[in-house]
């Protein structure tokens, strides 16, 4: 099969392939040893990918009950993919060079190459070397789906979920130890997170969520330090090397935070079972935000054991439905949409910082010059009564 240049990741051209680029005005090297900024990411080729949502009337698919996406194909072995893991089963190997077509509707979920990602995955022989293309993106990019077709995570099951986070843990450490062999570093940057809806960038309405892996020494931004240097800072303003803010919190649920601030966790917690507390954030990127704590000191995603993942997809689901219905009440001034972004936030691999593993859920709402200019955001409602919001939503159920 004749690959077009750089799908499933796969470069013939060094030209082709996909960069990075730091403002030099906002990057400095940090503690760690790596460059720490804004970055902007150059995908040449990805500017060219197919966009499903709309057809070249601009009818919306869903309106059609057209369900046929590229996600379903593949499930139905009408369109080629590069297999990784299904239903908590390696499959093949992550730098694979052989899409195939392949039914694969007798599996719940799973982890596949992404077909447009923003790095490249594999590099033909006759490319040069890795250090004289040290500006490039390298790493693996998946898809993580559910073979059934939903719009949105709420619409799926909660033993559906497990699969699917089983299948994406399956994928993620498989890839890891793979490129951390390859390129000999100990080194990894991964982003993990769902788009869910056009306004959040998806660009097929099949539930899924996404990895980048880089392995590269790049790919960190401003939110990566803050969030892999506040653990020692915390550490050092408390005079504990075993201080962990958010395990404290799962402890007391009403502390003073090193900054001096106090936090009621009791006011906005939404819902908690053995091993999860879903809470509004305490400083909400958008209002509505809601954040999930894993109770026991966790700081990757690839670490959450069995139990920690069956209550996840639990919590997960509650979280997704408590937004729902939050955004479906919230006053329309709020210009709150139902697409919504799930990010993980977590350790960079090979980092040591102690971090502690965040789930962030964060609704699409306008944003303006001055949000833009700073990590800064304007919110109209308090998270504590956006919390009690949600409660009595889900009380009613
Ligand atoms: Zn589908
Ligand atoms: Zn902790």
């Amino acid at each position: 099969m004749e690959i077009p240049e750089g799908y499933w990741g796969i470069y013939k051209d060094t030209e082709n392939m996909p960069l990075e680029r730091f403002d030099p005005f906002r990057t400095i090297i940090n503690e760690f040893g790596t460059k720490v900024g804004h970055i902007t990411q150059f995908s040449p080729l990805r500017g060219k990918r197919p966009f499903e949502h709309k057809n070249n009337n601009q009818i919306v698919l869903e309106e059609l009950h057209i369900e046929r996406d590229s996600f379903c194909k593949v499930v139905a072995g009408e369109l080629p993919a590069v297999v990784l893991s299904q239903d908590g089963n390696i499959s093949n190997h992550p730098l694979s060079v052989e899409p195939k077509k392949e039914n694969l509707e007798s599996h719940t979920a799973i982890s596949i190459v992404n077909l447009f990602t923003p790095m490249a995955r594999v590099l033909y022989q006759h490319t040069q070397e890795l250090d004289s293309i040290q500006d490039k993106s390298i790493g693996v990019g998946m898809v993580h789906l559910l073979t059934k077709h939903y719009d949105t995570l709420s619409d799926a099951s909660a033993k559906e979920i497990i699969e699917l986070l089983k299948t994406t843990q399956i994928a993620h450490k498989n890839s890891v130890d793979v490129l951390k062999e390859k390129y000999n570093t100990s080194k990894l940057t991964i982003l993990h997170f769902f788009n869910i809806g056009e306004e959040a960038g998806a660009s097929i309405c099949h539930i899924h969520s996404q990895t980048y892996i880089y392995a590269n020494d790049i790919g960190h931004g401003w939110t990566s330090l803050g969030f892999l240097s506040v653990p020692g800072f915390h550490k050092k303003k408390m005079n504990n090397l075993n201080y962990c803010l958010a395990c404290k919190l799962v402890e007391n649920k009403k502390i003073k935070d090193p900054l001096n601030q106090e936090l009621n966790f009791e006011e906005r917690i939404v819902f908690e079972n053995e091993e999860w507390i879903l809470l509004t954030a305490f400083a909400p990127e958008r209002d509505g935000q809601l954040r999930l704590i894993p109770k026991r000191h966790t700081s990757q995603f690839l670490f959450l054991d069995e139990e920690q993942i069956k209550k996840l997809a639990e919590a997960i689901l509650i979280a997704n439905k408590a937004l729902d219905e939050f955004i479906a009440l919230a006053p329309q001034s709020m210009n709150l949409l139902q697409d919504r972004n799930i990010l993980f936030r977590q350790e960079n691999i090979g980092y040591n910082s102690d971090m502690h593993l965040l789930i962030d859920i964060i609704p699409i709402q306008r944003i303006g010059g001055a949000e833009i200019m700073e990590t800064y955001r304007i919110a109209t409602m308090f998270p504590e009564d956006v919390a009690k919001i949600m409660r009595d939503c889900l009380n009613k159920k």
